[in-house]
């Protein structure tokens, strides 16, 4: 039988909006000692918004129809923000008209498709030198995530779009810090903007530029620190990593505790979690932790 604690602590949960699916869970929080977590809709608010259109040898209002007209088949939050932007500055949702064919969505680099019968691409650094295409590198360094544009093979200018953390990533961060846990932070946004949400929520590790593929990696070298670690052989650590997008299915599948935010959260990342906080709050990771820890103290 399950102790009475347990029934507690999960009903304590579903109070918070935190949603444990098994006591097994609550339990493991105790040894969680690693919090990894995503930037784009974890630790930021996941909404971009365009600050300024550089078009190179175009004109802005071309560049913004065309290059919304491709992104209208993405879902990306990097993606709804061109669309919005060119809604609210072109005349009326003229991109919907332009003929979009062959659309192919390359993960953590952005789209590829033939739009008003030119080869398009749009979408990071990556993307453009996939494809051989050549721009300033500097773009790279620019505090502000970029979306890049290319037009048969010619880049045609450049987005810079920006998202903000949300109001309690730094007081998530704190409060795990608090219970003795390392903060990681992963993402597939550019370094230069990752470093400033890094600084700004004062994590204690971040890395930037990932490919989903990276982030498996990453998670799985921590997992292998955690397990090194000579103060893990008599409760061994485990780690957590909390996502809400369709590419964090995986990482969230190979974390010791998978935690999805179900507020903007994709189904496969909600369907594979282990823990589900179901509104959009950071500062509901530590309060997961918290109550996995009271409830062991109440049931040992
Ligand atoms: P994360 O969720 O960690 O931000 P993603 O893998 O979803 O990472 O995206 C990584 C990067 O790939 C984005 O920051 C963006 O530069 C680029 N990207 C992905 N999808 C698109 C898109 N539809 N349009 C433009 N850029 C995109
Ligand atoms: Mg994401």
């Amino acid at each position: 039988s399950i102790p009475l604690g347990y029934f507690g602590g999960i009903g304590a949960g579903s109070r918070q909006g935190i949603l444990f699916k098994g006591s097994v869970f609550l339990d493991l929080m105790t040894q969680v000692k690693t919090v990894v977590m995503d930037k784009t809709g974890t630790l930021t608010k996941g909404v971009f918004r365009v600050q300024e259109v550089n078009p190179v040898g175009i004109d802005a209002g071309t560049l913004a129809r065309l290059t919304a007209a491709l992104e209208s088949k993405s879902t990306h939050p990097v993606a709804t923000a061109v669309i919005e932007y060119a809604r609210v500055n072109g005349d009326d949702n003229a991109f919907g008209n332009v003929p979009v064919e062959a659309v192919e969505e390359i993960a953590g680099h952005g789209l590829k498709g033939r739009v008003d019968g030119k080869e398009m691409l749009v979408g990071n650094a990556k993307l453009l030198r996939k494809f051989g295409v050549a721009f300033d590198e500097a773009l790279t360094r620019i505090p502000y995530t970029v979306v890049m544009t290319a037009l048969d093979g010619t880049f045609a200018g450049y987005f810079t779009i920006a998202d903000e953390a949300k109001p309690d990533a730094t007081d998530a961060v704190k409060r795990l810090q608090a219970e003795g846990i390392r903060t990681v932070m992963l993402s597939g946004d550019k370094s230069a903007v990752v470093e400033i949400v890094a600084k700004q929520v004062g994590i204690d590790e971040w890395h930037g530029d990932l490919l989903p593929e990276d982030k498996v990696a990453q998670v799985e070298r921590l997992k292998a620190e955690q397990a090194a670690n000579p103060k893990a052989k008599r409760r061994p650590a485990k780690l957590a990593f909390v996502g809400d997008g369709v590419n964090d299915a995986p990482v969230v599948a190979l974390a010791d505790v998978g935690m999805a935010m179900g507020g903007l959260g994709s189904d496969a990342t909600i369907e594979t979690a282990d823990v589900i906080i179901q509104n959009d709050e950071p500062s509901k990771i530590a309060t997961a932790v918290e109550i996995g820890r009271a409830t062991r103290r109440i049931v040992w």
